[in-house]
């Protein structure tokens, strides 16, 4: 059976301008679908077979956890984009206040941690020890590897914004941010570990 690709919560033009339909033409058509095709070979006839994709991530090392964290990375990456979302309220904005002061500084500190991340990787805002907080790893790693809960994510691997930014990682941070942030769906990853 295996895994397959999920399916997008928007349509592929539904994020432009910030990000194009091209961009999940080849981002979420090929490069998620390859780390799932590459995933299911590599769990064929293995003990993974059965495993849900979280327990392959904690126990697999190399090119399996790899291909599993990246389809972990990428379908939590589209969940937490939406056009024209609601700006985040209730215990979620009571946290930032907490947590950064303001809306504008945490978005500040994941721009800082996702222009800042050398080479491919991702940004993250998690929960840890009961704060918010901002975070960045490298390649397909993510925040269960540390014991924290991720609450939403940036890929900043150059496949993400090239065909739209070119070589500008900054601006397509900021259009990110300031655009397409599902906080709805940050705040239901809050509720459901707090
Ligand atoms: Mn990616």
């Amino acid at each position: 059976m295996g895994f397959s690709l999920p399916t997008l919560p928007f349509a592929q033009s539904a994020l432009e301008p910030f990000i194009s339909a091209e961009t999940l033409q080849f981002h979420y058509g090929k490069h998620h679908q390859t780390y799932v095709n590459n995933l299911n070979k590599l769990i064929e006839g293995t003990p993974f077979a059965d495993k849900t994709l979280e327990e392959i991530i904690q126990a697999a090392e190399g090119p399996l956890f790899n291909n599993a964290a990246q389809v972990w990375n990428h379908t939590f990456y589209w969940q937490g984009l939406k056009p024209a979302a609601a700006a985040p309220q209730g215990l979620l904005l009571t946290m930032i206040q907490r947590d950064f002061g303001t809306l504008d500084a945490m978005k500040d500190a994941l721009a800082n941690a996702a222009t800042t991340q050398f080479g491919s990787g991702w940004a993250w805002l998690v929960l840890n020890q009961g704060k918010l907080a901002v975070t960045k790893t490298g390649n397909a790693d993510l925040p269960m590897k540390h014991a924290q809960t991720a609450l939403w994510t940036i890929d900043v691997w150059e496949h993400a914004y090239y065909v739209d930014y070119r070589n500008d990682r900054p601006k397509y941070v900021q259009q990110v941010l300031n655009n397409l942030v599902n906080w709805d769906f940050v705040a239901e990853n809050l509720t459901k570990s707090s």
